[in-house]
């Protein structure tokens, strides 16, 4: 049976979720995209205490050993809400996001023990992600950063950039800092493994935090690893080098579990500039008719109903993709897709939105200029545009990544 519609226990905590974002991120949206660097203190607190271990970020688990779940479609469903908020502040709420995707991903049962218990009490803490080299990003198997082992350690040198939450998880709290590395550059991609690096590690610095056009409430960092030494049992995993690229793709699959996320904050985004019009023209006045004949709507009227559409037809595909996971299904193509259309989309609602305000939706005045800048992550990390779309063609055709790149 095909069933739409939420269960009770979803819409509850949507509904929860909605309140928070309405009520602590909105009224302070404009003022920490203002202060880019400042962190919101009573906010990130708030979330750490309310959230009581259970992390809004952090997802990766598939079907959990007693059956299906909701658990990744009540993520996404929260972090829609989350987003509509405000993008930027989501992205800094403490939580295990990236880096405890990457150990839920590739992470052994004790690993996920080890390193994801600190996410349910103490001190708010952050863990991210380090993929992203500064020569290469969307051609992950390029890395040069390397892992070598000596003794009981590995030694991990080399530069990462555009770190979400770098700072937060590798200084100013107690998380960590999962970190792509090669440990034997002749392997190619099976050679690439994960590591997780605690915060405060000697050999691992933070030099630049980035200025940005849009999620500026979300610290985004460099990350230099000098002789860095992490214990054996960091590497995420196992420590052999397979034949074939398994290995790799075991560390891909963080992503089938992150890009149905970056998807759901699209659509937050994108409901949030659908949301503003709709009550601005009702303001106005202005009710969209619905049911009329094609020919007799006006322009405006076309024009929203298709950003509904194309907001509606993205949030499907996420929801597809977040369900696969809760029921144990491979979703690497629906993940993709879901990815490539909600950040097409939400950069196309937020421009029109802008557009069809006129020149209230490019002031500053308005959330609406500040949406449009947010939007365009999502159709840059966790794989651009193109990126996904070349996933989902490979996927269709059944070519490899060496056939079609
Ligand atoms: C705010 C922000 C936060 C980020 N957070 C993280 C993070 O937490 N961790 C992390 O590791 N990285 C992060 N990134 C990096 C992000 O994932 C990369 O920017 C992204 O993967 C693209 O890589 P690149 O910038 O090197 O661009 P490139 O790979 O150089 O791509 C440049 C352009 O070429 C296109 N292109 C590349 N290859 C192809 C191809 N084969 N076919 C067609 N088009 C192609 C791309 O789509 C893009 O439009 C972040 C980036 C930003 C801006």
């Amino acid at each position: 049976m095909i069933d739409f519609e939420l269960s009770e226990n979803v819409q509850t905590v949507q509904k929860m979720v909605h309140a928070v974002a309405e009520q602590a991120m909105r009224p302070i949206a404009r003022e920490y995209d203002e202060r880019e660097h400042e962190k919101p203190w009573d906010f990130l607190n708030m979330m750490w205490q309310v959230s009581g271990g259970n992390p809004i970020g952090g997802t990766g688990e598939r079907k959990p050993k007693e059956g299906p779940s909701e658990r990744n479609l009540t993520m996404c469903v929260s972090i829609e809400e989350l987003s509509w908020g405000d993008a930027g502040l989501y992205l800094s709420i403490p939580n295990s996001g990236l880096g405890g995707a990457a150990v839920a991903a590739a992470g052994t049962p004790q690993q996920k023990e080890r390193f994801l218990a600190r996410f349910s009490g103490g001190k708010p803490k952050w863990a991210a992600m380090a993929i992203t080299e500064p020569c290469c990003g969307s051609d992950s198997s390029a890395i040069q950063t390397t892992a070598v082992r000596d003794g009981d350690h590995w030694v991990i040198n080399g530069t990462k950039i555009f770190c979400t939450s770098g700072l937060m998880a590798a200084e100013k709290s107690e998380g960590f800092v999962v970190v792509w590395a090669t440990v034997d550059r002749s392997a190619g991609r099976a050679g690439i493994k994960a590591f997780v690096v605690e915060a405060g590690t000697p050999g691992m610095y933070v030099t630049k935090v980035e200025n940005k056009l849009g999620i500026r409430a979300s610290d985004t960092a460099t990350l230099v690893f000098e002789d860095c030494r992490v214990p054996l049992t960091n590497i995420l995993g196992s420590p052999e080098i397979p034949k074939t690229s398994e290995g790799f793709k075991g560390v891909m699959a963080t992503f089938d579990a992150t890009r149905p996320i970056v998807a759901a904050s699209a659509i937050g985004v994108g409901r949030a500039a659908l949301d503003f019009v709709r009550d601005t023209l009702r303001e106005h006045g202005i009710e969209v008719r619905y049911g009329v004949p094609a020919h007799k709507l006006t322009a405006l009227e076309r024009d929203f109903m298709d950003m509904e559409v194309q907001l509606q037809a993205a949030r499907l595909l996420t929801w597809r993709a977040a369900w696969m996971m809760d029921n144990g299904m491979r979703n690497n193509l629906e993940a993709s897709m879901a990815k490539a259309k909600a950040g097409l989309v939400v950069t196309q609602i937020t421009q029109k939105a802008v557009e069809l305000l006129g020149p209230l939706g490019y002031s500053r005045q308005l959330l609406l200029e500040k949406w449009m800048r947010d939007a365009k992550i999502n159709d840059i990390f966790e794989g651009t545009q193109q990126i996904n779309q070349l996933i989902v063609a490979r996927r269709i055709l059944g070519y490899s990544s060496k056939e079609l790149s």
